[in-house]
């Protein structure tokens, strides 16, 4: 479903991802692991055409983007087809809960509005937070603003979604909920690319961990065996370090 072939990318001098290969079937959850600078941020940017690729090749089923011919057709395709959440929400501060997701189905489905509110008020019962449909997000607490925008990510029913480290910017007591969520929507068989520093989580949530270091996968492998027999030294030192 999702197949990424010899990805590289550079700003300016500095070459960041190094030829990334990586397939990610449909259903799957992947999780992305490494240490700070490793590229992971600017891989998942790339996957939805957030950062151009310098080389390579990007495939989302039968949406094939190559790096040399990136036509603004591919380029809205592969936003509709991807949805991201980030580790600050994003949420729309002028916006309720229930209209930060109406808005998003309104503008990339091309909804009316009152469609659009009934499917924001399903998925917004799907992350628990059918109560604060009308609060605004100044309103809410960082667990919560963050399920509204996963919420907001699977009302749009991408075929990936793709999460950059979306519990580093909680409070520690409220991670927990919003891994929750997380591990719910895996169990929903929605395919994800997770970037995240919860280890713990990872071996839960993933099908798949991806250990990157320098720019390029070092290793990858089923959650189980990547914890249990790490093959690679960096690979040993870096869960080492978390343990
Ligand atoms: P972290 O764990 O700290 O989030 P990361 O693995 O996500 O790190 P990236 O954010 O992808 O790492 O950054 C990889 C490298 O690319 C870094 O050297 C960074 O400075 C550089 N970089 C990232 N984005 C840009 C940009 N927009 N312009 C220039 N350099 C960038
Ligand atoms: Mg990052």
């Amino acid at each position: 479903m999702i197949e990424i072939k010899n990805l590289h990318k550079h700003f300016k001098k500095n070459h960041v991802l190094k030829g990334i290969d990586l397939s990610v079937k449909e259903g799957e959850t992947v999780a992305i692991i490494g240490p700070s600078g490793s590229g992971k941020s600017t891989l998942l940017r790339c996957i939805n055409l957030l950062e151009t690729p310098s080389d390579g090749i990007l495939k989302l089923d039968d949406l094939v983007i190559d790096a040399h011919h990136i036509t603004k057709e591919k380029l809205l395709a592969a936003r509709r087809n991807t949805a991201m959440v980030f580790q600050n929400y994003n949420l729309f501060a002028n916006k309720t809960a229930i209209e930060n997701i109406a808005e998003a189905l309104i503008t990339v489905k091309k909804m009316n509005k009152k469609g659009a509110m009934k499917i924001a008020e399903e998925f917004l019962g799907k992350v628990g937070l059918e109560n604060r449909a009308h609060h605004y997000p100044y309103g809410l607490s960082g667990g919560q603003q963050q399920r509204v925008a996963i919420a907001r990510a699977l009302a749009l029913n991408p075929k990936v979604i793709l999460f950059d480290e979306p519990t580093s910017a909680l409070d520690p007591e409220l991670v927990q909920e919003v891994l929750q969520v997380i591990r719910n929507v895996a169990k929903e068989k929605v395919t994800m690319i997770i970037v995240t520093h919860e280890l713990e989580f990872a071996k839960d949530v993933a099908h798949k961990i991806v250990f990157m270091d320098e720019g390029l996968i070092v290793e990858q492998n089923s959650a189980s065996e990547f914890f249990a027999s790490p093959r690679e030294e960096r690979t040993r030192k870096f869960i080492d370090h978390f343990i």
